[in-house]
């Protein structure tokens, strides 16, 4: 079995969904391969030559490597101006060598094939050496393929910018290989199943398409009957030294779903995803037996939500290094020793959901949570010195414009415990509730299209709350101070190396 993560994603990190499902084959004595062809695929095209030669051009390919050792450097998470320098080159350096596509570290965007488009994505495979990443994956694949006798390839796609990457791969694979089975399987494949229109428009290209975890439907694609995979994530095939980050990270998914699983708007109530958790015990007991193999700088908690028995148990057994992840906003949080103990077992930040700043608003998406008991967790939070990466989301169904400004007041008056801010504009899930009450309009032209654009109940439309949070929101002095510090592309993955102390 070979097994491929296709670009575009941010390489910060080892990509966790083919590591654990090597880890599940091999654990069953299935050979396995697998290829990082997200930090492959980048790498090759900022080395590639570039179409034009002007002077930014021909400076960023010229310090492009230089810039990559920048990256796995923590001195350069001292200095902002040149971590954007390092980032704003290689984006330049990618995007300048192909005009099929709009390529960055952290996106591909093609010029003529729509991630959402299933009509789309099929030309995409028919037509492969058309994708700007050809000249890479050509050879690679052949070479993958002809060094071992693979009978499946599988493919993990969970990014949009992914998806024509991905298909142009499958389209290559079925000329070069056309008697290989070929399964498709990750996060988005998971989302565009799960919609209740789904149709498999991909049956003559691909074998077969896997919804949610991947490890016991491969084993069984394989051969191998098995109800449940208890396995390890095995990064050893990954180059682990490689990523552009100042020290590997470790990816671990504890849970999947979300112990909540009430928020209106949110994907993962909208798929009906089950929450599942193998318990925080044998969480912590996977955690510490990873670290003690791969000896990462920094966990990444993938969660949806980190449930408050993990969170305990990491105080209890603390891993021994960093850690940071998405933790709802609740009554424990409030209490300064509690927070301080966090600190003290290695949590560095915390990513936090809080999506606005007003209480009918937050009632209006079952949140959970008011306003007031959010200001009390940011504050304890600032004196525990652990730092937050903030989440808002506006234009909700229940939002109007005095609820968004009623935001931007609640950040402006805690905007020192708030250390980074993501802004985000709502999309509303085509299968949510909420959308079988709002005269839906649509969003992005295309069968697989998740997402609707709505008429809003106060009028309080998409280009109103993008000119809100242009014109209002990000002229706010505080505001305007915390989303420069944001770091740009990388956004949350690499915020925690520029908290002091990580
Ligand atoms: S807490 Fe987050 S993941 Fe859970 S339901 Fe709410 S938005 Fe979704």
């Amino acid at each position: 079995m070979l097994l491929i993560y296709p670009p575009v994603a941010k390489p910060t990190e080892p990509p966790p969904g083919i590591a654990l499902l090597a880890g599940a084959l091999q654990g069953q004595n299935c050979p396995v391969e697998i290829i990082d062809a997200n930090i492959e695929g980048l790498e090759y095209l900022i080395n590639k030559p570039a179409l034009q030669d002007d002077t930014w051009t021909k400076r960023a390919k010229k310090n492009a490597c230089a810039h990559l050792n920048s990256l796995r450097d923590n001195r350069t998470y001292l200095n902002p101006a040149r971590y954007q320098r390092c980032i704003a080159d290689l984006n330049r350096a990618l995007n300048q060598t192909t005009e099929r596509a709009t390529i960055s570290v952290s996106n591909y965007v093609d010029g003529e094939f729509s991630s959402v488009s299933s009509h789309d994505l099929l030309a995409a495979a028919a037509a492969p050496e058309k994708n700007p990443f050809y000249d890479y994956f050509s050879p690679r694949l052949q070479q993958a393929l002809s060094s071992s006798r693979h009978e499946h390839i599988g493919f993990s796609l969970n990014y949009l910018s992914q998806a024509v990457v991905t298909f142009a791969m499958i389209g290559h694979v079925r000329r070069i290989a056309p008697q290989i089975t070929i399964v498709l399987g990750g996060g988005l494949i998971t989302s565009w199943m799960r919609h209740p229109n789904w149709s498999n428009p991909f049956a003559a290209l691909v074998d077969r398409c896997i919804d949610g975890p991947g490890e016991r439907a491969l084993l069984n694609h394989c051969g191998i009957a098995v109800n449940h995979s208890t396995a390890l994530a095995d990064y050893s095939q990954l180059p682990l030294e490689r990523y552009w980050s100042p020290s590997l990270i470790l990816p671990y998914a504890a849970s999947r779903g979300c112990y909540w699983n009430r928020c209106s708007f949110c994907p993962e109530r909208a798929e009906q995803n089950r929450y599942t958790s193998a318990g925080a015990n044998q969480n912590l007991d996977e955690l510490h037996q990873l670290c003690q193999r791969w000896q990462p700088g920094l966990v990444h908690l993938l969660d949806n939500a980190i449930s408050p028995a993990l969170l305990d148990g990491l105080i209890q057994r603390p891993l021994g290094v960093n850690w940071y992840g998405f933790a709802r906003v609740n009554e424990r949080l409030t209490d300064l020793d509690y927070c301080r103990a966090l600190k003290k077992a290695g949590c560095v930040l915390l990513k936090l959901g809080i999506e606005s700043g007003d209480d009918q608003v937050l009632a209006q998406m079952e949140k959970g949570v008011t306003s007031a008991l959010t200001e009390k967790v940011l504050t304890t939070l600032k004196q525990a010195g652990l730092a937050t990466y903030v989440y808002l989301l506006f234009g909700t169904p229940g939002e109007t414009p005095q609820a968004a400004e009623h935001t931007l007041t609640f950040i402006r008056r805690n905007h020192a415990a708030v250390t980074f801010l993501n802004l985000a504009i709502f999309n509303l899930p085509t299968n949510s509730s909420d959308a079988q009450q709002l005269a839906l309009r649509p969003f992005y032209q295309g069968d697989l299209s998740l997402y609707s654009d709505f008429e809003h109940p106060y009028g309080w439309n998409r280009g109103d709350v993008r000119r809100f949070l242009e014109k209002t929101f990000k002229k706010d002095p505080a505001i305007a101070a915390i989303l420069r510090r944001d770091p740009p592309q990388m956004t949350s993955n690499h915020a925690p190396f520029f908290v002091e102390g990580c």
